[in-house]
């Protein structure tokens, strides 16, 4: 059984690490040398052309999937007409572009915050009358942990953004006021059954997501992100894990984005539920039964950003506390592993972060 991943990442080595006892061989394909992936499967370094070296390792792949949204979609159109390829083109296509994917979404009566495209200087002085400071422009494609947006917070700033992020066609949101952030992951297996992990509170900075909390017990809320992932899963014939990101303002969700893959903040599915979202992709995409996506107890995912803690023994005499690096150079606000704690009640897993920050230096 071979599977080829198209992105070399953290996602894919942590797919990779998910693939082996499965007995799933995996092939990334990655344009940078060096990869995250690399160190833990084999990972083809090639940029995204199909060509024959590429078509002779998707020939003996039974699926195709992907770890990012950012591929070129003449690449991603040549593979899915030869091979299979799951969670599809359309998927990839709406969520590369957060104008089309904000366009999807009304489409499907889901709400987001109030956004218009912008072509010019012109169109952005007249469109942010509809508007109320602040504001956040955004490029529709590329962005990740933040990049590519800027906030405004009057005129002024609006002309710096805008000269900042002009080579590359933006998108002005209203900058809400949220209450808070969760996401949602789902699974659609290839029969076209539908599983949901527990809702996930998020807590980002910069733009960074920096910390999740799971379960996040909320009936009401749960209902309603269910019921969004379930209109999107089946509009797309969705094969696989996808995320969605949302703002809970009041008693509304918001969504703010769409990942076609496995998430950030499900990174604590690997010891925190029945089944990872990286095990549950795998198994939608072959066709094999889903895993439970219930959650074990209580757990909280710290992202390390921008370097790995130095004092490792220390932290691993905490109990059921779980460490992942990715292999990756420091670099500022670069996410580097992540941590997973874990417990039985929300009050011993509070009592863990304090010790795990008492340890670490929080970015
Ligand atoms: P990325 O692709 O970098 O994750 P997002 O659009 O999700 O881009 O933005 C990253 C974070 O920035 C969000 O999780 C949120 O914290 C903040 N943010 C983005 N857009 C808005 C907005 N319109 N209103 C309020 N906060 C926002
Ligand atoms: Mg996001």
């Amino acid at each position: 059984m071979e599977i080829v991943v198209l992105g070399g990442g953290q996602l894919a080595r942590l797919l990779a690490l998910a693939a082996y006892p499965l007995g799933i061989k995996m092939v990334c394909i990655e344009p940078n040398k060096d990869s995250s992936a690399k160190q833990v499967t084999s990972v083809v370094n090639s940029e995204f052309i199909y060509d024959e070296q590429l078509a002779a390792y998707f020939d003996r792949a039974t699926c195709i999937t992907y770890e990012t949204e950012n591929l070129p979609i003449n690449f991603v159109t040549t593979i899915a007409a030869h091979h299979s390829l799951a969670p599809g083109i359309r998927p990839l296509e709406i969520t590369q572009d957060r104008l089309l994917e904000k366009n999807f979404l009304k489409e499907l009566a889901i709400p987001t915050v109030p956004y218009t495209a912008i072509d010019s200087w012109e169109d952005l002085i007249q469109k942010i009358n509809r508007f109320k400071f602040p504001v956040i422009l955004k490029t529709r494609t590329s962005g990740y942990d933040g990049k590519g947006q800027i906030i405004a917070h009057q005129q002024r700033e609006l002309k710096d953004a805008w000269e900042f992020l002009s080579e590359s066609p933006l998108l002005l949101e209203q900058l809400v006021d949220y209450d808070f952030e969760i996401s949602i992951i789902s699974v659609r297996s290839s029969s076209g059954e539908i599983r949901f992990y527990p809702l996930i509170l998020n807590h980002h900075r910069s733009g960074i997501l920096r910390y999740s909390e799971a379960p996040f017990d909320n009936q009401k809320l749960t209902a309603i992100a269910q019921s969004y992932a379930e209109k999107i899963l089946k509009e797309f014939d969705y094969v696989g894990v996808m995320a969605i990101e949302f703002f809970s303002v009041g008693n509304q969700l918001l969504v703010n984005e769409i990942a076609p893959r496995v998430h950030n903040s499900g990174h604590w599915t690997i010891e925190g539920a029945k089944t990872s979202q990286f095990e549950n992709h795998l198994r939608a995409i072959l066709g094999w039964p889903l895993g439970s996506t219930e959650a074990k107890g209580f757990s909280t995912l710290i992202n390390c950003i921008g370097h790995l803690p130095n004092n490792l023994p220390e932290l691993l005499k905490i109990d059921d506390l779980h460490f992942h690096t990715y292999g990756k150079a420091p670099r500022p606000n670069r996410k580097l592993g992540h941590i997973t704690l874990c417990a039985e009640t929300p009050e011993q897993l509070a009592a863990k972060v304090r010790e795990v920050e008492s340890l670490l230096l929080m970015p």
